[in-house]
This record gives structure tokens, C-alpha cells and sequence, in this order.
């Protein structure tokens, strides 16, 4: 027994790719959004998972709770493959496993009320379950999320972002989930609000023992809510590692880069940092470099990386990182 909470869910070898049209004379061109992704998320845990715009990231949450087919792969829920199960068996697996989305306003639909919003999962997930019982279950979350009992016959455009998030938690939370996936959940919103909805996330994943992964493409927003931190990069895993280990000594050059955008108080270790900074554009998906993805924008590329793709190998405490030269970056960074 290492006294380490068990895994809840596990993704195995998954990949996605889409069809996308070449033009009316060409084949359609195959987009890869996401390859041979493995990793597991502990009870209890909250699991980051950052990258640039383009990495991969929604995608993947979406696969994770089957409202995206990957193309090869599993899902394992419980120990069980949900990958590709019957409709019906999906739905109530359902109940176990929400999303909150980027962009409140848009997610939530303009025709229903409030009360209406946070009751409709309960209507298809909980059929048994009566009109009173679900107004008293509606009460309760939004309650539990901020809102007021009397905004329940309130319609979603007479809500500012912040409070439309508080509705889109309600709705997620209202069948008693036990993960959640929060895919950007506050990048839509003023920075000033974007705090109180991610302390009211970690009060809820406390109140209802919850397990999140929590998808954002920034990293000091990531840094704040979680224990564990997932970096992809062209839809691949780059690095994998507790949050103070990655925060603290990044591995992949990727990383290293992206937490150069994280504002640190020590301006010596920022000046110092500021050489790692991200530089160029993210490689189309349709066309990816041969060898390592992040070659063409790495400092510390030599010949092998174009030649070979980095494995991504298990070093101390778990941690994944898939890059040639960490060890040498690694030696070379401590001779100063
Ligand atoms: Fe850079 Fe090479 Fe490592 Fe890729 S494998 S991150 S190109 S050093």
C-alpha cells in the first residue's frame, strides 16, 4: 500500500484524427489532433492539462467523455471501457461524468429559465426522480454555486459571464458527478471574476468529492487549482508531473518555454527564463514535424530530433517526459 489514491479513470494508447476536405480536385487531409495518449487520474485529484491553443486539448476531454469517438484507444471509467459502449449504456454512465464549458453564455440555452437549465440533466439522467424533488434538488445547487433561489425563473442573457458560469457549474454538478471536466472554464471571463469561480470550483470539489481535469491554456490559471499537471503539445504528451515538480523544475524545453509567459516576483530568475521564451507558431496538425513535434521551434534541437521521435519515458517520481537531450539540457543549465 503506498497510501496513493486509486485511479479513477484511465485513457490507453488514445488517438483521434479528423477528415478534413483538401479542396475539390484533392484527397481529404487527415488532421491529428490527438496520438497514443496514455496517462490515469487519481480520486480526488485535480489533474491540469495545458497547451497552446491547437494542442489538443479539448479534444481530448471530449473523447474522455465520449461526446468525441476516438479512433483507436480506451477509456477505462471505474475499470470499465466505455470507449464503445450501446447509447443507452453511455447515458447512464453519464451521470458520473459533466463538463463545464469555455463559454458560459453560449453553452447555456437562451430559450430555457435558470431552473429549467439546471433541472434538464436531471430530466434525462434521473428520469425517477419527481417535478418536487427535482425543483428541491435545483434550490439546493444553486445554492451551493452562489446563485439566488429567486433567479430561477431567470433567463441566461439577464446574467453577467460570471454568473452564467455559476449556471453552467449548477447544471454539471446537479446529478452528483464524480469527475467533471472544465474545459477553460474561466477564459471567457474578466480577470477579476476569473478568481471567484476558481475558488468556488476547488469549494465544490470539496464539498462533493469531486475529481476534476481542468483544461486551460494558461498555465498560471492551471498552477492555481492542480496537484498534478498534463502538458501536450501537437496532441502528443510532452511532460507529465506534480504541479510544485513542474512548476519548480520543468524537464521538456516545451515547458520551460510556457512557463516563461507565468509571471515570477524574482526579476533575476525572470531575466534568466526569458531565453526558454516560446517563439514561432504551432506546426499545422495536417502536416506535423517528422521526428520530435517541437523540433522546429526548439532551441536545443540537434539532428536526431528530426530523425527520431522521442520516447516518452518514466524518470523520478513518476514523472513523463518525451524529449532526447533533458538530461543533457539538464547538466548543461547546472554548469552554468
Ligand atoms: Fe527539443 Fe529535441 Fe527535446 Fe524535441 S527532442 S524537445 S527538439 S531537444
Amino acid at each position: 500500500m503506498t497510501g496513493q489514491p486509486a485511479d479513477i479513470l484511465t485513457i490507453d494508447g488514445l488517438s483521434k484524427s479528423f477528415s478534413i476536405s483538401g479542396g475539390l480536385f484533392s484527397r481529404p487531409l487527415e488532421l491529428h489532433a490527438l496520438t497514443d495518449i496514455s496517462f490515469s487520474v487519481r480520486q480526488g485529484e485535480t489533474l491540469g492539462i495545458v497547451g497552446e491553443s491547437g494542442c489538443g486539448k479539448s479534444t481530448l476531454g471530449r473523447c474522455i467523455l465520449q461526446l468525441l469517438a476516438p479512433d483507436e484507444g480506451r477509456v477505462l471509467w471505474l475499470g470499465e471501457d466505455i470507449t464503445r459502449l450501446p447509447a443507452e449504456a453511455m447515458r447512464r454512465r453519464r451521470r458520473d461524468l459533466q463538463i463545464i464549458f469555455q463559454d458560459p453564455l453560449a453553452s447555456l440555452n437562451p430559450r430555457l429559465t435558470v431552473g429549467e437549465i439546471v433541472a434538464d440533466p436531471l430530466r434525462t439522467l434521473m428520469p425517477e426522480l419527481n417535478e418536487a424533488e427535482r425543483r428541491r434538488r435545483v434550490l439546493a445547487m444553486m445554492e451551493a454555486v452562489g446563485l439566488l433561489p429567486e433567479m430561477i425563473n431567470r433567463y441566461p442573457h439577464e446574467f453577467s459571464g460570471g454568473q452564467a458560469q455559476r449556471i453552467g457549474i449548477a447544471r454539471a454538478l446537479i446529478t452528483e458527478p464524480k469527475l467533471i471536466v472544465c474545459d477553460e472554464p474561466v477564459s471567457a471571463l474578466d480577470v477579476s471574476i476569473q478568481a471567484q469561480i476558481l475558488n468556488l470550483l476547488a469549494d465544490l470539489k470539496d464539498k462533493f468529492g469531486l475529481t476534476l481535469i481542468f483544461i486551460s491554456h494558461n498555465l498560471s490559471v492551471v498552477r492555481h487549482v492542480s496537484d498534478r499537471i498534463l502538458v501536450l503539445y501537437l496532441g502528443r504528451i510532452v511532460e507529465l508531473a506534480d504541479g510544485d515538480a513542474l512548476y519548480g523544475d520543468p524537464k521538456h524545453p516545451y515547458t520551460q518555454a510556457l512557463l516563461t509567459a507565468v509571471p515570477i516576483p524574482d526579476p533575476k530568475r525572470a531575466r534568466a527564463r526569458s531565453i526558454d521564451a516560446l517563439v514561432g507558431e504551432i506546426p499545422s496538425p495536417i502536416f506535423p514535424p517528422s521526428g520530435c513535434a517541437f523540433r522546429t521551434r526548439c532551441r536545443y534541437a540537434v539532428a536526431l530530433c528530426a530523425e527520431q521521435r522521442p520516447p516518452l519515458e518514466t524518470v523520478e517520481g513518476g514523472r513523463l517526459v518525451a524529449c532526447h537531450r533533458w538530461r543533457e539540457i539538464e547538466r548543461e543549465a547546472a554548469a552554468g
